[in-house]
Parts: C-alpha cells; sequence; structure tokens
C-alpha cells in the first residue's frame, strides 16, 4: 500500500486524500488552519465553460492538465461524485452538478452563481422563486444584516415578491452581529404563513419551505464546510522537507517526521498560505516557481508590481505551474521533485475567487490524490 501525504486541510487538501484513498493508499493530511475554503459564501463555482477555458486559457490548470474535454468532463463527474458522497458522510449534505449552474442570493439580495450548494441553501435557487412569496427573516437584536434591505433586492434586482419578516431573540444583546447566530435553532414565524423563508445563514433546524441566503466572511456556509473537512487531519505546520535523489522522503511538522511515497502541496493561495505575498510572491516552503501567463514572476521585473496596483483581481492569477501530471516546476521549468504533486489554489493561471474558485481545487486534487497513490505502489 502506498502512502500519500497530503499538505493542506482546505478542498484540495480533502479531494486529494479522496482521489489517494480510492487507489487505495494510506493517507495522512497535514493542516495548519482554516484557509480560503472556510469563507466561502455558501455557493461552489466548479466550472462555467468548459470548452472556452480549453480555447482561450493556455495557462488555466485544467488546460494544463492536457486532456481533452470528454476526459475532463468524466474526471469531473467522478471527483465530484465522491465528493458530495464523502460530504454527506461527513455530516454535511451538498447539492448539485457541475453542468448546471445556479444563482443565490446572498444577505444583502445580491446573485452569487454556484454550481454546488449545501441542501440548506438549494431552495433559495433565484430562478424556482420566481412567482412564490418570500419572507426575510430578520432578527431585531442583530445589527450588521438589514433585512427590510434584503428584501427590498430580491424585489428589485430579481424580480421576486419578497418582504421583510423580523423575530426578536430575547437572549441575543442589542446590536449583537450575524454571527451569533451561528448553531441557535431557527426561530419560527408566525406571520408569514403560505411563504417560502430566508433565513440569515447559521441557524440550525430550518422549517420546511425555508432556504439559506449566501454569507460573506466570515461565513457559517465555511465554517461548516471546514469542520466536515477537517474530521481526521492533523493539526499541525509542515516547516520543511528532506529529500535525495530528486524525491522527497518525508516531511518535519514541529516534533512529527512524516514519511511517505508520495507528496501533495495542497497549501492554498495567500489566506491558506501556500503563497508568501510582497513585491515578488513566492513559494515558502519547497521555492517552487511561481508564474504568471506562463512567465516566472522573479524575471517580470516591475511588470507584475504595476498590475498588482491596476488591477489586483489579475495578480491573483499568479502561482505554481504544473506539469501535465500536476507535477510542480522550478523556475527553470523543470521537475525538481518526481514525487511531488500540486492542487488547488496554490496553482497560478486562474482567478481562484471567480468561476471555477472550487472546481480547480476539486479536479487537481481529486487527480494529484489518484496520481500521488498509483505512483507509489
Ligand atoms: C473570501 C473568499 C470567498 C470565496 N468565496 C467563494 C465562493 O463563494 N465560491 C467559490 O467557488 N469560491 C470561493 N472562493 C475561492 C475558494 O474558496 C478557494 O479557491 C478554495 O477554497 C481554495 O481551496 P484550497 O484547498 O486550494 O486552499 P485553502 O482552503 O486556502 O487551504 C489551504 C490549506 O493549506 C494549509 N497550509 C498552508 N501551508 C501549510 C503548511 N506549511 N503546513 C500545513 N498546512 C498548510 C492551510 O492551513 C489550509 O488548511 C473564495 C475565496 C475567498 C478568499
Amino acid at each position: 500500500m502506498s502512502r500519500v501525504v497530503v499538505i493542506g486541510g482546505g478542498i484540495a487538501g480533502y479531494s486529494a486524500a479522496l482521489g489517494a484513498r480510492r487507489e487505495g493508499a494510506e493517507v495522512t493530511v497535514v493542516a495548519r488552519a482554516p484557509g480560503a475554503t472556510a469563507l466561502y459564501a455558501g455557493a461552489m463555482e466548479v466550472v462555467d465553460d468548459l470548452d472556452a477555458i480549453l480555447k482561450t486559457q493556455p495557462h488555466h490548470p485544467f488546460t494544463r492538465l492536457g486532456l481533452d474535454s470528454v476526459r475532463l468532463s468524466l474526471e469531473l463527474d467522478a471527483a465530484i461524485q465522491s465528493l458530495l458522497l464523502a460530504l454527506e458522510k461527513d455530516g454535511l449534505k451538498v447539492e448539485g452538478g457541475w453542468r448546471t449552474r445556479g444563482r443565490y442570493a446572498d444577505i444583502h439580495g445580491l446573485a452569487r452563481p454556484g454550481n454546488l450548494v449545501p441542501a440548506t441553501v438549494a431552495p433559495g435557487e433565484l430562478q424556482a422563486l420566481i412567482g412564490r412569496r418570500v419572507a426575510v427573516v430578520g432578527v431585531a437584536e442583530v445589527g450588521d444584516y438589514d433585512a427590510v434591505a434584503t428584501a427590498q433586492a430580491l424585489s428589485e434586482l430579481h424580480g421576486i415578491t419578497a418582504f421583510a419578516e423580523q423575530v426578536s431573540i430575547a437572549d441575543l444583546p442589542t446590536a449583537a452581529a450575524l454571527t451569533d447566530l451561528y448553531g441557535r435553532r431557527a426561530p419560527v414565524l408566525t406571520k408569514a404563513r403560505a411563504a417560502t423563508a430566508a433565513y440569515p445563514p447559521g441557524f440550525t433546524n430550518l422549517p420546511p419551505d425555508s432556504f439559506e441566503l449566501l454569507s460573506t466572511p466570515p461565513s457559517p456556509h465555511g465554517w461548516r464546510l471546514q469542520q466536515a473537512i477537517g474530521l481526521g487531519s492533523i493539526k499541525a505546520t509542515v516547516e520543511s522537507v528532506e529529500s535525495a535523489r530528486g524525491r522527497i522522503t518525508s516531511v518535519r511538522a514541529g516534533e512529527r517526521s512524516l514519511r511517505g511515497d508520495s507528496f501533495i502541496l495542497a497549501t492554498g493561495h495567500h489566506i491558506g498560505g501556500g503563497l508568501d505575498g510582497g513585491r515578488v510572491p513566492s513559494e515558502p516552503l519547497l521555492n517552487l516557481g511561481v508564474f504568471h501567463d506562463g512567465e516566472a514572476v522573479a524575471g517580470s521585473g516591475t511588470r507584475l508590481q504595476h498590475l498588482q496596483y491596476i488591477d489586483p483581481a489579475e495578480e491573483l492569477r499568479s502561482g505554481l505551474r504544473a506539469d501535465n501530471q500536476l507535477h510542480p516546476v522550478d523556475e527553470s521549468g523543470q521537475v525538481p521533485y518526481s514525487n511531488l504533486y500540486a492542487a488547488g489554489a496554490v496553482l497560478g493561471g486562474y482567478d481562484y475567487a471567480g468561476a471555477c474558485g472550487f472546481g480547480v481545487p476539486i479536479l487537481t486534487g481529486w487527480l494529484a490524490g489518484r496520481w500521488a497513490a498509483k505512483s507509489g505502489t
């Protein structure tokens, strides 16, 4: 049985562990802390237009896999089926598929697209709400959320018949925050019969015919997901690696030395800690190459710094570059470690908070896990 060590406890690390276990590997996941996964709004974007990505985005991690759209589609099917089953087993029911995309409102009534959403969010798909009466639940003591404004936005922006319904939760202090609702039982509405109820996120035991709105950070949806995927991982920081003859032999996390046949770097972007920011972004653990638009950032002079100033979203496309087996390369394009794989937002070439925000971590994690497990046998 091969031993796979996954560094990173976000959605990429979780998907990598699933892929590796699927191939029969013994998997250890090491994670320092929650990263970007714990901040997601509640709607997972997997992919918008796969064919367009393959045609127009040569540096996108999907394109760099070198697979045609049929094979990629099959891998996405397998990865997502396996992810939804595993999440349900770990206590979080998520619905949807990568071929369909819905739109869901956040606490301000603004729409966000999503391919996969928690079962508590799914009934709030905006198109499905047209023609229904929606009662937006407001909590009188909460100061950072206004159900009246949200209902107004649902009506004006999305043509939904919506109105606010205020409740009071006696043991909350005045000017409580949305986060104070986390884990409380949903208050039952008395007046708004015959209406679908839209709850701010965080409550438990939602009544029938109701749903949760999406969140802004800090996100109850992200926290629930992080708790589900974090079961069974070792909480530690990987500080260094030992290697011999172009292969990593073990990683050191505090007093522990974790040996493995293959290693997966799923350390995320700036928030996760997989990349250090600054004037020139770098990869802190192994000093791997960081690329922007296919070019090593170390050699791009002041262009990237100007880009950070003019268009920060574009700068977020910087990250690791991998070959078509997900082995990360150094600045000269060579693979420094033949048993190292990279997955998720640590990879560059795409907008990690955009249309493939979860798609890249899920698919690259799944494939990295499977390939790592197979190569170690
Ligand atoms: C504010 C925000 C909101 C977002 N909302 C959405 C959304 O609504 N929908 C969507 O589709 N996408 C969204 N995204 C994008 C999406 O959340 C991320 O792309 C995705 O979660 C990245 O997953 P990951 O596993 O690659 O990285 P992360 O979740 O960041 O995980 C990285 C992990 O690596 C660990 N790590 C790093 N270095 C080490 C080390 N040396 N040793 C041990 N562990 C280490 C970290 O502690 C962490 O556990 C959002 C992003 C942000 C920032």
